[in-house]
């Protein structure tokens, strides 16, 4: 039976809709139906975490500045995050999960895969317990998530983004193959906007036109993540779901042919290091909180600056942005510098942040 189960794996991936934004809106019944922005406040250098559905009609979205924000969105309601709430309701939905299956893979706060090939209920649908535990969800925090379950996380993952808020998609075997090939490449999570433009470039828009590459074709233009772009189109991934995540952060660095000076030859290499994190966390499905800026000097002396945000990222300008930021607090006592690299960690959980005002503050 087991054997059986394992062959053909049941995985649920559940997303919280607009998560902070939702649980505002909850404990505030005047907010509802509003606007709500939660992050920094619109005249500090803060970022928004999470905007409500109401926010996003007017365009604003996760990690843009608050800034930007407020421009957009001028009669938003600012609303600085409460992370103990957002981590006890966290814990409420694990505990839910937990009802079902001890297969639960957190990916941040609000997300998690589930892997339900066998439940502990007996129930046997995947569709059955991500209903179950939707309804769950309803009546015991009065909350909404949108699940998609699948025979892999990639196309789970996908699924729970497409019928949102509220959804509940189901992909089966026999839709995969049609379903990855009419998908747009940008929708493909694990290929990032950078990857996506070079794609469309060479006139690689879905799936199907992927699929056409070989796997020396494919990793030839893409490099590594190529191996698994191609397995991913044919609906091939094997991924577990991994209950204790090892990984405890992510990066990428590199040591310069000639010792570096100048900002902005270094804030160029930053970018080229940062979209290699953001590669890397894509494709491991990995968020994090905290940026560290590692810095070696000609004289072999090295010195690391960490910052935390307000919500996980694995997005390439927010990595790259904030590792230049490090850099630029950096006294380097005019020392030429021989290596720079970026490193994301703080996955699962969602660490203190210090006032809304000002990141500078956040250097250790
Ligand atoms: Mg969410």
């Amino acid at each position: 039976m087991e054997q059986e189960a394992n062959k053909k794996r049941k995985i649920i991936h559940i997303d919280m809709d607009a998560f902070y934004a939702s649980v505002e809106q909850r404990d505030h019944p005047e907010y509802r139906g509003k606007p709500v922005i939660v992050g920094g406040s619109p005249n500090s250098r803060g970022v928004v975490a999470t905007a409500s559905y109401e926010a996003r009609k007017f365009g604003v979205r996760s990690a843009m500045s608050s800034r930007r924000a407020v421009q957009l969105c001028p009669d938003g309601i600012f609303v600085y995050p409460r992370f103990d709430v957002y981590k006890d309701v966290s814990r409420h939905i694990r505990e839910i999960f937990s009802r079902y299956t001890d297969l639960i893979e957190p990916l941040s706060l609000d997300e998690a895969y589930l892997d339900v090939s066998v439940d502990k209920q007996g129930i046997g649908s995947a569709i059955e317990i991500a209903r179950l535990i939707k309804q769950a969800i309803k009546d015991e925090l009065r909350l909404t998530a949108s699940a998609g379950v699948s025979i892999n996380k990639f196309v789970a993952k996908i699924a729970s983004d497409m019928n949102k808020p509220d959804g509940l998609t189901f992909i089966g075997p026999s839709q995969i193959t049609g379903f990855m090939e009419q998908l747009p490449v940008e929708k493909f999570h694990g290929v990032g906007k950078v990857t996506a433009e070079k794609m469309k470039k060479m006139g690689l828009h879905t799936g199907a036109d992927l699929k056409r590459l070989s796997e020396n074709e494919i990793k030839q233009y893409f490099g590594k993540p190529g191996a698994f772009y191609y397995r991913i189109v044919r609906g091939i991934d094997e991924r577990e779901v991994q209950p204790h995540r090892e990984t405890k952060s992510a990066g990428a660095e590199d040591t310069f042919p000639v010792d570096l000076t100048e900002i902005e030859t270094l804030n160029k290499e930053l970018e080229r290091i940062g979209a290699l994190v953001a590669t890397r966390l894509k494709r491991h499905n990995l968020k994090g909180r905290t940026i560290t800026l590692k810095i070696k000097y000609s004289d072999f002396k090295q010195i690391t600056r960490n910052q935390s945000l307000p919500f996980a990222t694995d997005d390439l300008e927010v990595i790259v942005k904030t590792a230049q930021q490090l850099l630029a607090a950096v006294d380097h006592e005019e020392k030429a510098i021989r290596l720079l690299g970026i490193s994301l960690s703080n996955f699962g959980e969602v660490i203190a942040i210090h006032g809304n005002s000002t990141q500078l503050s956040l250097f250790d």
